[in-house]
């Protein structure tokens, strides 16, 4: 039976990237009923709206997204499609494997890791005080009572993370462990500092943790995490993080690994799952048939993975590292110089993955 699945193209680079994966997947001789539909900058110039209804209502739905990138407009415009499909459907555990495939140049060719970053609670929760503001002075006068002084020209954003967010968040990467054959997971904090946020962060964590005696639990200090990723890669597996040191783990996880044209990632909740790449809308390159699908097509592993589909995500996986490899039929910022006359475009790049997947 073939597995309904909205696609979502996006903006800037975003449809070029969704074409290539979209080929990829079909190649893997899964079926796929695809309910096209739209998000972004394109469509608000359009409807005036960045995330239609109808695009909300097929994943609630299908349950089952793959989207490009969409561009978000700096101070005007728009709040990000991201955040409001995170919010829209509670879409709590953003899963983000970083493997050093052979053939791309890194200093860290040993990294394999998985990021897990809880993707609603934190800083991120969009509670904030703007300096001058009436609510300011009520936080602040509240504060004041309770005991803690912050200066009356302070802004103001709050942290919450909760037992209820911090349990289905390590439990979802205990979960990816166990069914990716990972053998550990690290709960990753600043509890020395921040003790009622992140201490019940790193409380519960090990709490969940007991819950799974086969598979290994270390907790470590954010900062020395960064430290330990640099220099001994090759000693994390799962990594599970609150929302803010999540989003920057990631960055680093990118650059590990050779670049944000290879890290992909999944969105997942309890009702649906969206999978997206890491990076963003890349507008100067839009229409130049030039920008890496590799993220995105990793991003259709693991919805692939997702949906059941196990050999199929291999096989997927398998030729996209071969071609990587290989070296010769990938995207310009996979060559040793990034003017190299024999890169291929995004299309191109697909071919080889096909042609591989048959070979
Ligand atoms: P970006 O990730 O779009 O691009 C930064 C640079 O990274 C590019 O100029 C390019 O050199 C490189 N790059 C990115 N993707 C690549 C690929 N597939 N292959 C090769 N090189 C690649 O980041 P940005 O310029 O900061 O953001 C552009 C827009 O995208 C912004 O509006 C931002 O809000 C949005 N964004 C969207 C998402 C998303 O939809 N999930 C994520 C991040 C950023």
């Amino acid at each position: 039976m073939a597995h309904e699945v909205t696609l979502i193209p996006g903006d800037g680079t975003g449809p070029e990237l969704v074409e290539a994966t979209r080929r990829v997947l079909e190649a893997t001789g899964v079926q796929f009923e695809w309910d096209v539909q739209e998000a972004g900058e394109d469509v608000y110039r359009e409807q005036g709206n960045p995330f239609p209804d109808a695009t909300l209502d097929s994943i609630k739905r299908t349950t089952v997204g793959i989207k490009g990138p969409t561009t978000t407009p700096v101070g005007s415009g728009f709040r990000s499609v991201n955040v409001l499909l995170r919010k829209e459907l509670d879409l709590y555990a953003c899963i983000r494997p970083c493997k050093a495939y052979a053939g791309v140049r890194t200093r860290y060719p040993e990294t394999d890791i998985v990021i897990v970053r809880e993707n609603t609670e934190d800083l991120y929760a969009g509670i904030e005080f703007e300096r001058g503001s009436a609510e300011n002075a009520q936080v602040r006068e509240l504060l004041e009572e309770l005991g803690s002084h912050v200066r009356d020209d302070a802004g103001i954003s709050i942290k919450p993370i909760s037992v209820f967010g911090s349990d289905r968040i390590v439990e979802a990467a205990f979960k990816y462990a166990k069914e990716n054959d990972r053998r550990k997971v690290t709960a990753v904090h600043k509890a020395n500092i921040m003790k009622f946020s992140d201490g019940l962060f790193l409380e519960v964590a090990r709490q969940v943790a007991e819950r799974h005696p086969e598979i290994e639990f270390e907790d470590r200090i954010v900062d020395n995490l960064c430290n330990q990723l640099v220099s001994r890669p090759e000693e994390y597996d799962v990594i599970v993080l609150p929302n803010l040191y999540g989003d920057i783990v990631s960055d680093l996880g990118a650059g590990m690994i050779g670049g944000l044209g290879l890290a992909p990632g999944g969105n997942i909740g309890t009702e649906a799952a969206m999978f997206e790449a890491t990076h963003g809308s890349a507008p100067k390159y839009k229409g130049q048939n030039k920008v890496n699908p590799t993220a995105l097509m990793l991003s259709g592993v693991l919805m692939l993975k997702h949906l059941d589909e196990r050999e199929a995500a291999d096989r997927l996986e398998t030729a996209i590292a071969e071609v990587i490899r290989k070296g010769e039929k990938v995207t310009y910022d996979l060559k040793p110089t990034r003017d190299d006359p024999t890169a291929v475009g995004t299309s191109e790049f697909a071919d080889a993955v096909i042609e591989e997947m048959n070979a």
